[in-house]
């Protein structure tokens, strides 16, 4: 008998999804189905679904690596030999005292008193995504995700097969795709690129990693927990001051803009930003004054032009070098 890991091509330290994987992949390219008449593929094939069986199953999985079979009339006797004095090696495979022998345990109640039941390390969470308006973002809000996962063919148990043909309802698979629709919750704040946890809410309580993404908005630009917009004002309100209204995603805000304010210069309004999600604390809005100019020139315009010109105490181009 082949070692199982190694029909299935996996370390033996693999994952339940690492040995799912190898096995879907190897039973898709040596599929009956997919090799007619090759004997080889057909005895291939059922070592595959063989090693999976065994493998794919925690209980039957440790047996193997404990005994190097799943036989328990083996596995008897191997231990009786162990007993015996015959060393604790039997067929290659080691007793080793790696616990959770619950089905055993009647048999082998010595043997295994004492080690006790290793906690299993947690499937990995599942992983969904989810799209969100800029504003339900900043806001927060209640999605209803779609969770993708492999569950187990109610057809045929998760063998892949009725016997001798492929299952009809998994084609040989053993797992069919299911999706759940769970609701989550998202905090005010979240953002783009963030992973929000959350579980499925049925008996697997299967923990769910949600990839939060956020649409741009054509206004407001976040950038960590601070917004930033461009404010367009007037040459007069540059020039002599004034107060402007600036929108934030917390609502209009009475802005002063100084007098004698240069085109992109940048102010902040402290605490109008996005609400940190582990401090709860805002970030700020930063918004940089862009000077308009009039697109249409009239013959007044171009007076107040020149006479604006006399205002500059000289050339504003001064001080930059003139090549590299
Ligand atoms: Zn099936």
């Amino acid at each position: 008998m082949r070692d199982l890991y190694e029909v299935l091509g996996v370390a033996r330290t693999a994952t339940q999804d690492e040995i799912k994987k190898a096995y879907r992949r190897l039973a898709r390219r040596h599929h009956p189905d997919v090799n007619p008449g090759k004997k080889d593929s057909e005895k291939r094939f059922r070592e595959i679904q063989e090693a999976y069986a065994v493998l794919s199953d925690e209980t039957k999985r440790q047996q193997y690596d404990q005994f190097g079979t799943v036989d328990e009339q083996e596995i008897a006797a191997r231990y009786a030999r162990s007993r015996a004095g015959r060393g604790p090696r039997a067929g290659g495979a080691e007793f080793r005292t790696v616990g959770g022998f619950t089905d055993l345990g009647d048999l082998f109640g010595d043997l295994f008193q004492g080690f006790g039941r290793q906690p299993a390390a947690g499937p990995a969470p599942l992983d969904a995504a989810v799209e969100l308006d800029f504003a339900d973002a900043v806001r927060g809000t209640t999605v209803v995700v779609p969770v993708r996962r492999e569950v187990e063919c109610t057809q045929c148990g998760g063998r892949g097969t009725d016997g001798r043909r492929p299952c009809p309802r998994c084609h040989g698979a053993g797992v069919l795709v299911h999706t759940d629709r769970l609701r989550v919750r998202l905090p005010a704040g979240v953002g783009d690129g963030d992973r929000v946890r959350a579980s499925l809410r049925d008996a697997s309580e299967r923990e769910v990693s949600v990839q939060v993404r956020v649409r741009p908005h054509a206004f407001f630009e976040r950038k960590g927990d601070d917004i930033h917009t461009v404010v367009p004002v007037t040459f007069g309100e540059a020039y002599l001051g004034s107060e402007v209204e600036v929108g934030t995603i917390h609502g209009p805000v009475r802005a002063k803009i100084p007098a004698g304010t240069q085109s992109g210069q940048r102010f902040r309004l402290r605490g109008k930003g996005v609400r940190n999600l582990r401090t709860g604390v805002n970030g700020d809005h930063y918004y940089t004054v862009q000077v308009a100019v009039p697109r249409v020139v009239s013959p007044a315009g171009r007076e107040v032009a020149r006479r604006a010109a006399d205002l500059y105490p000289g050339d504003p181009r001064a001080t930059l070098p003139r090549s590299l």
